[in-house]
């Protein structure tokens, strides 16, 4: 079978270089972190015969022999595209299997897939990033991005909020780049406990500290649906264009290249047209009866 066009293929890549999208090239875990109790974050040497690089927001599609096959968004530094990181919250069979995988084994990867955040829509602008629990991770490449490229952006805000402090992703990190010019980093936690001297709230709550120019904004927001749903109210009304609104989406994939239509929504297929959305696009199909 030849390999169809990406719509992510790098310019310039020949159509018959490219991999087959359904074969799983074979990826050596170099190197498993703990982040939470529940989650982990797993780096790859890139497979030698794998798509070179990734755009920030992309996924692969992991593949643990004998346990099943699953889409995890990239959440590594698109800077190092040697490397192939994942952060998986272990929430059943699959993704435990990942997690308990040692430095050594071998992974199968197919990918990437899906469009990636709008990083050239975002230049010259300010950039507000919304995350919400695991959320966190299909934004760090962009926050890697922005970093790294940091006279093409104005201001950058990191909204996080997660359930408790011991949930919270990239900790250190995200202390580390607040003290960066020009970037505000602020996290929630819906219950904070004795030791945590932050906000508490849901990270909607967390708008009142922002300074907000719409016209020039533009926000990037992965996390619960329901989450999403009051972020992009927050962001209406207070001015922000609806196709200056991305969001990232989650549905059960399978084949993750548009052909078994296990992740269809409306007229789209989240793995090919998506992950990442302008609101603009699924306004018109937001909150359909079983959509
Ligand atoms: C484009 C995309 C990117 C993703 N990126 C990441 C990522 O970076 N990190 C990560 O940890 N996960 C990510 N996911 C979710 C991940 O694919 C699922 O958690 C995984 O498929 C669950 O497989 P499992 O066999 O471990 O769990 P299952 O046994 O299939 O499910 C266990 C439990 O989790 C629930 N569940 C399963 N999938 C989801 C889901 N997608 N959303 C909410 N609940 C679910 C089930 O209903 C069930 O209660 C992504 C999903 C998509 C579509």
């Amino acid at each position: 079978m030849s390999a169809p066009r990406s719509d992510v293929m790098p310019a310039g890549t020949a159509v018959e270089t490219l991999p087959d999208p359904m074969l799983p090239s074979a990826a050596r875990l170099a190197q498993v972190d703990k982040e939470t109790h529940d989650t982990f974050t797993l780096t790859l040497d890139s497979p030698a015969n794998g798509q070179p690089g990734f755009a920030p927001g992309q996924f692969s599609m992991l593949y643990v022999f004998g346990a099943g096959e699953l889409p995890i968004s990239i959440s590594g530094d698109p800077g190092e595209p040697e490397r192939l990181v994942y952060t998986i919250r272990s929430v059943g069979k699959a993704t435990h299997a990942l997690v308990t995988r040692a430095p050594g084994e071998y992974i199968g990867v197919r990918g990437p897939f899906g469009t990636g955040w709008p990083i050239e829509e975002a230049r010259g602008k300010d950039v507000v990033v919304v995350a919400g629990g695991i959320g966190m991770a299909p934004l760090r490449p962009a926050i890697y991005h922005i970093l790294r490229h940091r006279g093409d952006f104005r201001r950058l805000v990191v909204l996080y909020g997660a359930r408790s402090p011991r949930d919270m992703l990239y900790r250190k990190q995200l202390a580390a780049w607040g003290y960066l010019p020009d970037t505000q980093i602020l996290t929630t936690v819906d219950y904070g406990g004795l030791n945590w001297r932050g906000y508490v709230g849901v990270v909607t709550t967390l708008f009142r500290y922002v300074r907000l120019q719409p016209d020039r904004t533009v926000a990037l927001i992965c996390g619960p649906e329901i989450m999403m749903r009051y972020v992009t109210r927050e962001l209406e009304s207070r001015g922000v264009a609806q196709q200056d609104i991305y969001l990232s989406m989650e549905r059960n994939m399978k084949c993750a290249v548009g052909f078994c239509g296990h992740c269809q929504f409306g007229p789209y297929f989240i793995c090919k047209d998506g992950p990442v959305f302008p609101l603009s696009k699924l306004k018109p199909w937001a909150g359909k009866y079983e959509l």
